[in-house]
Parts: C-alpha cells; sequence; structure tokens
C-alpha cells in the first residue's frame, strides 16, 4: 500500500492493508478488525511530547483548543477542513486524596480523569469526533450506532452539530437510563427500539448499515478508538508528562483499553515514552465475559495469534445457556465485547489485569467519587472499586501513582443514585434491592421534617 495513512487487519500473519476510505470496517480477508496504520517515516511525528504545549497559546484554532484535535499530529488521518469540533475533550485529571484513602491508596497517588465533562457527558465524544472526521471524509450523509445509551448520545449530539448528517441509534428494550435516551431524542436522532439487549441491537446495526450503505459509529469502527487515544494524552499532560503506574478502567465492549493500549504502544515506537504504564480493565460481575476469558480461561493475544478456540468456545456455552449480561452499569451491560482481541492485544502490551466488581462495590464506590467532589454514573466507579479490590489484593502498591477513568457524567444515570440515596424502603428495594445490592453504606438522606420554623432550625442544628 502506499499511502501513509490506511487500515491494516490487527491480525499480523494476515496482515491485509484497506485503503483509508473504506467504511467496511471489517479485514477482507479474514474478517477480523482493523486498526488506523500509519507510515510513520512518511509523516511528521512529534519529536517529543512537549511539543504539543505550543498548541495552549493557540486555543483560538478551534483544532488547538479541542483536547482531541491538538493531539492530531498523533493520528493525522484527516485534513482539517473533515473536522468537526464542539469542543470536546475539555477534561480534568483531578488528584482526589479522599477517594485515595478509600482504596487504600496514599495520600496523592489516586487520580481521577473526569470524562463526563465532555459536551454529551461521556468519552464517547473523544472517538465520535473522530469518526465523524472521517465520515466527512467520506461523505457520509447517515451515522448509526447500537448503544447502551452513551454512544447513542454523542452520535446524536455530533449530527446535530453538523447538520449534514442524519443519527439512527439502535437501542434495547427497557436497558436505557432516561438520561442518555433524553439526549438522543432532543438532538433529533431517529431511535430504534428493538425487542432485545445491546448485544442484539449490535448485531443489527452491523446487518442494517451493510445493507443500506449507513456509516457506522460503533466502536468496531477503528477511526473512534484514534479518538480515544487522546484521553492517554491528556493524562500524560496533566502529569507533566510523566506516566502513571496504572490506568484502570472500566471494560464494556473494550473500546477504551484498545485504544490506550495503541497509544501506548505507539508512543513508545516513536519513542515518546520509555514505558508503559499497566492496564486495568474492571467488568461488572454481571457482565463478565473479559473478566472470565482473561483471568479464568487464560486467554491471550500470543503476539498476534489469540486464543480463539478458548474464546469461541466460551461464546458458545453463553449461548447454550442463553446467558444475559445483567447489571445496574447499563454503560458496560454487554456479554460480547466487540473489541475483545484489541484488549488482549493492549494487556499483552501493557502488563494488564482484569477483575470483576458487583454493583454493590460499583455504588459505594459511586457514592464516594461523589462525597470527593466529582460525580461519575454507576459503570464509571468501577474504576474505583477495581482499584480498590487490586489493592487488597497487593497487585497494585499503595504508593503507586493511579489514574481511575471516570468515563461518564454522573447526571447520566439519577436513578441509580437517587435510590441509593433514599430513606424510603421501597424505592430502594425496586431499583436496586432486587438487582442484588443490600445496602447504602454511604447513603445520603432526605431529612423530613414538618413545615414549621422551630423544627426546621432544630433538624439543621441537628444534622449539620
Ligand atoms: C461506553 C462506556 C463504557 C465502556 O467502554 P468500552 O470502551 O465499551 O469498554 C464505560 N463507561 C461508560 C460511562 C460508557 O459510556
Ligand atoms: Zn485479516
Amino acid at each position: 500500500m502506499s499511502e501513509s495513512v490506511f487500515q491494516r487487519c490487527i491480525h499480523p500473519q494476515c496482515g491485509a492493508t484497506v485503503s483509508l476510505d473504506d467504511t467496511s470496517f471489517q479485514c477482507p480477508r479474514c474478517g477480523g478488525l482493523l486498526d488506523v496504520a500509519y507510515d510513520w517515516n512518511r509523516l511528521r511525528p512529534p519529536k517529543s511530547l512537549r511539543d504539543f504545549e505550543a498548541k495552549w497559546s493557540q486555543r483560538t484554532n478551534p483544532l488547538s483548543f479541542s483536547g482531541v484535535w491538538r493531539f492530531r499530529d498523533l493520528f493525522p488521518f484527516a485534513p482539517d477542513d473533515r473536522i468537526l469540533t464542539i469542543g470536546e475533550g475539555q477534561t480534568i485529571l483531578q488528584r482526589s486524596d479522599s477517594v485515595a484513602a478509600y482504596t487504600g491508596m496514599n495520600n496523592g497517588c489516586l487520580y481521577l480523569e473526569y470524562e463526563g465533562m465532555n459536551p454529551s457527558g461521556s468519552f464517547k465524544d473523544n472517538g465520535m469526533t473522530a469518526a465523524f472526521a472521517h465520515a466527512r471524509m467520506v461523505g457520509a450523509r447517515r451515522a448509526a450506532c447500537a448503544s447502551t445509551g452513551n454512544t447513542s448520545a454523542s452520535c446524536a449530539i455530533y449530527c446535530a452539530a453538523t447538520n449534514l448528517m442524519r443519527a439512527i441509534i439502535f437501542i434495547g428494550s427497557g436497558k436505557i437510563s432516561y438520561g442518555k435516551l433524553a439526549q438522543a431524542l432532543d438532538h433529533g436522532a431517529l431511535t430504534v427500539q428493538i425487542a432485545g439487549d445491546f448485544d442484539d441491537a449490535l448485531q443489527r446495526v452491523q446487518q442494517v448499515s451493510k445493507k443500506l450503505g449507513i456509516y457506522l459509529v460503533n466502536s468496531i469502527n477503528p477511526f473512534r478508538l484514534e479518538g480515544q487515544k487522546t484521553i492517554m494524552y491528556r493524562v500524560l499532560e496533566a502529569l507533566g508528562w510523566e506516566v502513571p503506574d496504572w490506568i484502570v478502567v472500566p471494560g464494556g465492549n473494550l473500546g477504551n483499553v484498545s485504544s490506550f493500549g495503541k497509544a501506548f504502544i505507539e508512543l513508545l515506537e516513536l519513542g515518546l515514552i520509555k514505558r508503559a504504564p499497566r492496564l486495568a480493565v474492571i467488568n461488572a460481575s454481571g457482565a463478565n465475559t473479559f473478566y472470565q476469558l482473561y483471568e479464568k480461561q487464560g486467554a491471550r493475544w500470543n503476539g498476534g495469534k489469540p486464543d480463539d478456540g478458548k474464546i469461541d468456545d466460551y461464546m458458545k456455552a453463553m449461548d447454550a445457556g442463553n446467558l444475559r449480561a445483567n447489571t445496574l452499569a447499563s454503560a458496560i451491560e454487554i456479554n460480547r465485547p466487540v473489541s475483545l482481541p484489541k484488549a488482549l492485544r493492549a494487556l499483552e502490551r501493557c502488563g494488564g489485569v482484569v477483575r470483576e466488581v458487583t454493583d454493590q462495590e460499583m455504588l459505594d464506590a459511586k457514592a464516594k467519587v461523589g462525597a470527593g467532589g466529582l460525580g461519575c454514573e454507576p459503570a464509571s466507579a468501577a474504576s474505583v472499586a477495581g482499584t480498590k479490590k487490586l489493592r487488597q489484593e497487593g497487585i497494585i502498591g499503595s504508593d503507586e501513582r493511579v489514574v481511575c477513568i471516570l468515563t461518564g457524567h454522573q447526571l447520566k444515570d439519577p436513578t441509580a443514585t437517587v435510590a441509593y440515596h433514599s430513606a424510603d424502603p421501597k424505592t430502594f428495594e425496586e431499583v436496586l434491592g432486587k438487582r442484588g445490592v443490600r445496602r447504602a453504606m454511604f447513603a445520603n438522606r432526605a431529612v423530613q421534617v414538618p413545615n414549621d420554623l422551630d423544627e426546621i432550625v432544630k433538624a439543621i442544628e441537628v444534622y449539620a
């Protein structure tokens, strides 16, 4: 292939290449996943990460203001005039000593990367802006995705902002939180609710996109992962370009961890960092395919010869038992992660581990994040609950430097939060109890007071 940017099968022994403007997102030879690949000898990568600091003084250029596109020299696939930015990636890496204490880390050792600050309230915008640049390069008019909520919210907002494309989103029945559904509807997306769960919706959207030639923005789209690499660049930037010891991230479809791995593999290859951090992926115990495969079945990437037999056997057994993902953390309620092979590759190159946490552990961790001054949705708190677990096991040392990714905003899913803090046992039981959550250790209950000045004053004196 003669272009300097192209798509390439992730399996080294296949290595098929596909042109940059292909939108099938599948290896034509072996059916595998594709990477966006760069011939760095013919491009101009930065010589040092510090080179990016020059962008800080160029904030009147929207592409230098964007927390995604200011790093575009590390994913140079799109001409500037195809890029649409709505201010994504203006996120913050916040040191949190209260969350550190909760997880058993020392003061100053735990950081929260708050991706809820993105325009649509989740990290998905990092990748969506990149996918939309590619969609505009190929002249797409419609974009489709299956979603547990945040992908559709992000797809809908970028479609609305481009004003050129129509969003078509597929959601499973009864599985989407109101905050996320509200976004898709408000931004004018055609919303198709199918009788099934996320895994069903994803299969259907792939079939429909192929049939109707609609641009697919699920994370099988490798351009999305290019944008998500910038979450790691911003973490490094916030740490003065120092590499932390651990990145801890919730795992659903495994696009995020795959993109993080690719970011670090490329930075190593370009000589821009000397070592990669270790990656920890945290599943919900009700949607723990990756945990089971990686930690229990020992499935590995094996330098490009992944254990497909183990993976196929596991998926077949899941189908035979009609096993469905089931967790309150709807954003990671996924049993068939599409980026699984890429995630295995990331974990091999970055010394990875996988853990599972219960809904109880996630909600308690979420309350601690909230009490510490940042908010997140239930799935995001898996990173904090997982850190606590890895600390208890002694895998993470108390003086290591850990970054937990808070993937989505607190207001995405208020139902679980209000039920957790509710004084009403019925609300608690309906929303949480029947999903196996027994107690709310850090509940902040509303105080019931008669409409009487003396009583109100008395209550405040007692409680605050
Ligand atoms: C999509 C999503 C995840 C899962 O990320 P993957 O890349 O699919 O593993 C986790 N948390 C939130 C809030 C999400 O929206
Ligand atoms: Zn291939």
